[in-house]
């Protein structure tokens, strides 16, 4: 049976990999991808989405606008916020999936899609409060609530990866990895500098792939 579904898509490799991988699964069905713009995004990143989608084929790319939302390191109580005992990423948003959850659900209910998916990876888990199963359990009961009479489920299928397995699924999906964004920087290229970049450049080097990215420099740690 055919479903009707709502990808979270970013722009990065996480989020492509989630939309190939719902393209594979539901090969006769509608495919929405959403992507939220907030504060401080860099336009290379809203770039790749909009490719990545039109590559896709999705039936059609949505995106809300949300520009109160900052980065935690734009924030006052940034040094408040810890996980497992150590400091969050400066990239992290405060209460993000809370909100990219809750409004991908109420995009989903308008467009009739009965499942969200999200490109959360094992490695995820372990940086931020606000991924991994249990997480994505209560949200789908509170979901329930909210929505009663309602069949929408949101998945994160990726959850239990490492991000070098997410790349080999890329690979064998077919994903144009040189359409994804990774870098934290609000330039029109990869900056080659940010962790986001030098976590790129690693992951190419792990898996062999000659890197397709065009970096401003490269600055390999
Ligand atoms: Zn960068």
């Amino acid at each position: 049976m055919s479903e009707r579904i709502l990808v979270l898509l970013s722009g990065g490799i996480d989020s492509a990999v989630a939309l190939w991988l719902a393209r594979r699964k539901n090969p006769l069905g509608a495919i929405y991808s959403l992507s939220i713009d907030y504060h401080g995004r860099s336009r290379g990143e809203d770039e790749s989405a909009a490719r990545l989608a039109r590559k896709a084929g999705v039936t059609s790319h949505l995106k809300i606008s949300l520009p109160f939302l900052r980065d935690s390191e734009d924030l006052p109580e940034r040094e408040a916020l810890t996980h497992r005992g150590s400091r969050l990423p400066p990239v992290f948003i405060p209460a993000r999936n809370l909100i990219f959850y809750s409004c991908a659900s109420h995009v989903a209910f308008s467009v009739t899609a009965n499942r969200i998916t999200v490109g959360h990876n094992r490695e995820d888990v372990d940086r931020f409060p606000d991924v991994g199963s249990s997480f994505i359990e209560r949200f789908n009961e509170l979901l329930r609530e909210s929505l009663p009479g309602y069949d929408l489920t949101l998945e994160a299928p990726l959850i239990n990866y490492s991000k070098w397995e997410v790349v080999q699924l890329a690979l064998e999906l077919g994903v144009p990895l040189e359409d994804t964004w990774s870098c934290w920087g609000p330039g029109d290229l990869h900056c080659g500098r940010c962790e986001g970049c030098h976590a790129r450049q690693k992951i190419f080097r792990e898996v062999g792939m000659k890197d397709p990215t065009p970096y401003e420099s490269i600055n390999i740690p």
